[in-house]
């Protein structure tokens, strides 16, 4: 049998363990924490996940209908589907469902040791000051093994403000490369905000809209730098620690899970994951999102970005936002800013 470690039990090292299940790969878990899911999220999950991973019904805490998104304070959209667009999730229950599947050891922080004898690179590493070694290891510890370079800070609050369980709500401001949010969840709403600024100025920003008794505040960082190229050479890196997040709607959980998917088919197959990687719509998309945020960080201006959100098609913002778009929609949505 293969042996693999997997750093970081999030939605990625959790979910590679899972698809490596059953499989000719022992493969194990290490999560730092003494439980899972406990970083900071919105617990928004889109659609198409489900071709994926199940989702067990517990976990759901409602189906996502709908969206509305402001612009400085106005009301740019208010579109609501028939059909579900995605899910709010209890992230840590989704997380300890998975968890119970596979071998998972928590409160197990890993330190990278690599050590070359006789000229061969060993998998080695320190799991709560011991030694051990693996054939393999895949670092899936998503922003805490990136510097401030890669991310940028998110904040939230959860209140007991209630809002329509099937609407996420998003906020744009002009003076800022990012967003707020108002995310249900069983008992109020998460409201947050991340982007390219200081955490002062985000809760600055987020008195516009927050609203409700707080219960809890929080924040993480986020990666914002779309893929890191040479953590998709090395191939061992997975989920946000590879930099799958989409850069301009933060979404990291499912193109997190569905690196791991490409990893375990990668490692089952015997292929090269930086190749197979590359080969994917995960990856054309994830660069599309990364090189329209540098643009604007470029030209320090989200004007690109407000005209799509002032003018274009509500379906082809969805598209553009669930990463599930053709050259042609980005033609029609950006024009040549990014062409
Ligand atoms: C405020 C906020 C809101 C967000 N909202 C959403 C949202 O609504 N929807 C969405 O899709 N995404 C959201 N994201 C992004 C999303 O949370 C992440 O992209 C996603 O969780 C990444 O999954 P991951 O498994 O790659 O990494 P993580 O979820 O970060 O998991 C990494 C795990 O590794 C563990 N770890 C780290 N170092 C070690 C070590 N040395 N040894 C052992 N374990 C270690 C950590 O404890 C952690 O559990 C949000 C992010 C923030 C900050």
């Amino acid at each position: 049998m293969t042996r693999i470690a997997i750093v970081g039990g999030g939605p990625a090292g959790i979910s590679l363990a899972y698809f490596l299940k059953g499989t000719k790969i022992d493969a194990t878990v290490y999560e730092s924490l003494d439980n899972v899911g406990l970083k900071p999220c919105a617990w928004g999950l889109m659609k198409g996940i489900e071709n994926y991973i199940p989702i067990p019904k517990e976990s759901i805490i409602s189906e996502i209908k709908g969206f509305k998104i402001y612009l400085d304070g106005k009301l740019l959209y208010d579109v609501r589907k028939r059909e579900n667009l995605g899910y709010i999730i209890d992230k840590p229950k989704f997380l300890r469902i998975l968890g119970e599947q596979v071998d998972l050891q928590l409160k197990s922080k890993v330190q990278e040791v690599n050590r070359k004898e006789k000229d061969e690179e060993k998998n080695i590493i320190k799991i709560n000051d011991k030694e051990e070694e693996f054939d393999k290891v895949i670092y899936a510890n998503g922003h805490y093994s990136l510097s401030k370079d890669y991310t940028i800070p998110a904040i939230q609050y959860i209140t007991d403000y209630k809002i329509d369980p099937e609407i996420v709500e998003m906020y744009f401001f002009s003076d800022l490369l990012g967003y707020g949010w108002i995310f249900p969840e069983e008992n109020g709403s998460k409201i947050g905000i991340g982007g390219y600024a200081t955490v002062d100025f985000l809760k600055e920003k987020l008195k516009k809209i927050l609203t409700g008794n707080t219960k809890k505040f929080e924040g993480a960082r986020v990666t914002d730098y779309g893929i890191i190229e040479d953590r998709l050479e090395n191939g061992n890196y997975i989920g946000e620690a590879l930099g799958t997040v989409y850069a301009v709607t933060g979404e990291g959980i499912r193109p997190s899970i569905i690196s791991s998917k490409i990893m375990a088919d990668s490692i089952l197959e015997g292929k090269d994951f930086s190749k197979e990687f590359k080969k994917s719509n995960l990856y054309f998309s994830m660069q599309v999102h990364a090189k329209i945020i540098k643009s604007s960080k470029g030209k320090n201006s989200i004007k690109g970005l407000e005209r799509v959100l002032l003018k274009a098609n509500p379906d082809l913002v969805l598209k553009f936002a669930m990463g599930d778009f053709t050259k042609l929609d980005l033609l029609k949505l950006f024009g040549s800013m990014i062409i």
